[in-house]
């Protein structure tokens, strides 16, 4: 069998644990680096490191940023009265380029989902609870995917939101462009009509 000097095999098995980077990839990326010139091997190991170290939680919405309020809530050119609740920071850089919405926004850091033990509490709920007591706040926008755990925790923070006396309303999910009707399946199909409007 054939053995890699210990800084190859230490540099594949870090890049093997890289989501959807398997055994294979990771050689090849690992014999890539090692090919690059140092300075851009350095700059790389550098942007991770910096990453992790500027890098938190909003203290407001908890998307990721470098300042905290982050530059959505610090901006008091945003709408305060809508918030838009996603499931991950990922979801805010969705909906920001669509550069439609101008309200604020709470990262929930994932969906509920008992198989995977996500409970309530291991989402950003408490959270996004005390910033309801905003006067300026008129609606709560649910915009996790229309997956059995997007609708699930859609359906939690209704509950948990309406007796608060704040509108809560959830994205219409259409189908997609370009897609034909007879192919959509019945969820979708549904969403779509529910999600109708005048034209
Ligand atoms: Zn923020």
């Amino acid at each position: 069998m054939f053995y890699y000097a210990e800084p190859i095999a230490l540099l594949i098995e870090e890049l093997a644990k890289l989501p959807g980077v398997g055994p294979k990839t990771a050689q090849r990326l690992a014999f890539f680096l090692l090919h690059v010139p140092r300075n851009e091997a350095v700059a790389l190991a550098r942007a991770i490191v910096d990453a992790h170290d500027k890098i938190r939680f909003c203290s407001i919405c908890a998307n990721l940023t470098d300042a905290d309020p982050c530059r959505v809530c610090g901006d008091s050119r945003r709408d305060r009265r809508v918030i838009c609740v996603v499931a991950e920071p990922r979801d805010v850089v969705a909906v920001e380029k669509i550069r439609e919405f101008h309200g604020l926004y709470h990262v929930l850091h994932g969906v509920l989902s008992p198989l995977e033990g996500i409970g309530p509490g291991e989402l950003r709920i408490k959270e996004l609870l005390a910033r309801l007591g905003d006067p300026q706040l008129q609606e709560v926008i649910i915009a996790t995917s229309p997956t059995v755990e997007g609708e699930a925790t859609a359906a939690h923070l209704a509950r948990l939101i309406k007796p608060l006396g704040v509108k809560v309303t959830r994205i219409a999910h259409g189908l997609p462009v370009g897609a034909d009707l007879e192919y959509a399946d019945q969820v979708t199909l549904l969403r779509a009509l529910e999600g109708r409007r005048e034209i």
